[in-house]
């Protein structure tokens, strides 16, 4: 569908629950999340209506993610029903590992297409203190695994004074594992607001990387870096310092089942209490309200385990 704006939407990130394995110091309060009850979270044959709804509206891309989408039980079950949808072209993942290892298998059997893994530092020690308190050889084993069966990007927030001196080792990463990895700029919602002296934009780090070269490609949001003598790729998505609003094809569909036109946005769109001959028209006018651009003003108070990022 095309919005307001004559952007083409058809990206839909669900985050499947708000809960998680880990405690990143940018993303979740220590004491992790009291918010949402079980019945809050909604089930699967209620996400896959509202997919069925906005598939024929014009989504083609699905990403699961949460919190962490691999302890919602039964996860592949889900991943069968979407990517059995008429029109779902792409179902992806974003994890951040820990359980990967033995779900690699059955989530490509499931239908799963692509698999981003999340990993902010290749220091052990480092690791154990974003994460507070996960275990790096966990993770690495798990990437190794999940290769086997998946074209595996990795996802590092870039964060300053934390792992900007682990560049040059993200980018060996790379080359050695073939895997692409990706730099985010810190996104300052719910507890990352308290992150604004670690800000830096990772296109303007990667600019200067005599290891890199740079290119014209833009893959979705994430400009694209050569490294030399790999085919391996490096990207930079600053999504603060060189906003994408204008190319925005996404929409993002919280775990207690709100959908969100925009990551910023405070405002959201309460889908749990509409029925199957309703959605289709509440979801088309929820389209044309996608702003042209975040507003500063109106931020969202969720963090981003509920939001999914
Ligand atoms: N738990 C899974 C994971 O870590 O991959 C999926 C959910 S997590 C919210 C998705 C991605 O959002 C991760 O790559 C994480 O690093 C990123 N993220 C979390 N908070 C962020 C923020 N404030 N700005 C930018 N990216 C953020
Ligand atoms: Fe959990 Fe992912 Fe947030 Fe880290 S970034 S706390 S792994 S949801």
């Amino acid at each position: 569908m095309i919005d307001s704006f004559g952007r083409n939407i058809d990206y839909l990130r669900i985050s499947l629950c708000d809960r998680c394995n880990m405690r990143c110091l940018y993303c979740m309060k220590e004491e992790g999340i009291t918010k949402f009850r079980h019945e809050d979270i909604l089930p699967f044959e209620k996400i896959e209506m509202i997919v069925k709804a906005l598939a024929k509206l014009g989504i083609k891309k699905v990403r699961l993610t949460g919190g962490e989408p691999l302890l919602r039980s039964d996860v592949e079950k889900l991943c069968v029903m979407l990517k059995k949808i008429e029109g779902i072209k792409e179902l992806c993942l974003t994890t951040n590992g820990y359980l990967l290892k033995d779900k690699a298998k059955t989530l490509k059997e499931a239908g799963v297409d692509r698999i981003n893994i999340s990993l902010d530092s290749l220091d052990k020690d480092k690791y154990f203190k974003i994460t507070r308190g996960a275990d790096l050889e966990t993770v690495l084993d798990a990437i190794k695994e999940a290769k086997k069966y998946f074209k595996i990007k990795i996802n590092t927030v870039l964060l300053k004074g934390f792992n900007d001196g682990e560049i040059d080792d993200f980018i060996a990463f790379a080359k050695d594992n073939q895997v692409d990895v990706r730099f985010i700029e810190l996104m300052p919602i719910g507890v990352a607001r308290d992150f604004k002296d670690c800000l830096l934009d990772p296109q303007k780090v990667l600019d200067q990387n005599s290891l890199l070269e740079k290119t014209e490609l833009i893959e979705g949001v994430a400009k694209i870096y050569k490294i030399k003598d790999s085919s391996a790729k490096i990207g930079a998505i600053s999504a603060l310092s060189h906003s994408f609003c204008e190319k925005c094809d996404r929409l993002r569909l919280t775990s207690d089942g709100y959908l969100k036109t925009c990551l910023f946005a405070k405002k959201e769109f309460d889908l749990k209490g509409l029925r199957e001959n309703e959605l289709e028209s509440a979801l088309k006018k929820i389209i044309s309200l996608k702003p042209a651009s975040k507003n500063s003003d109106e931020v969202t108070k969720r963090d981003m385990n509920e939001i999914g990022g």
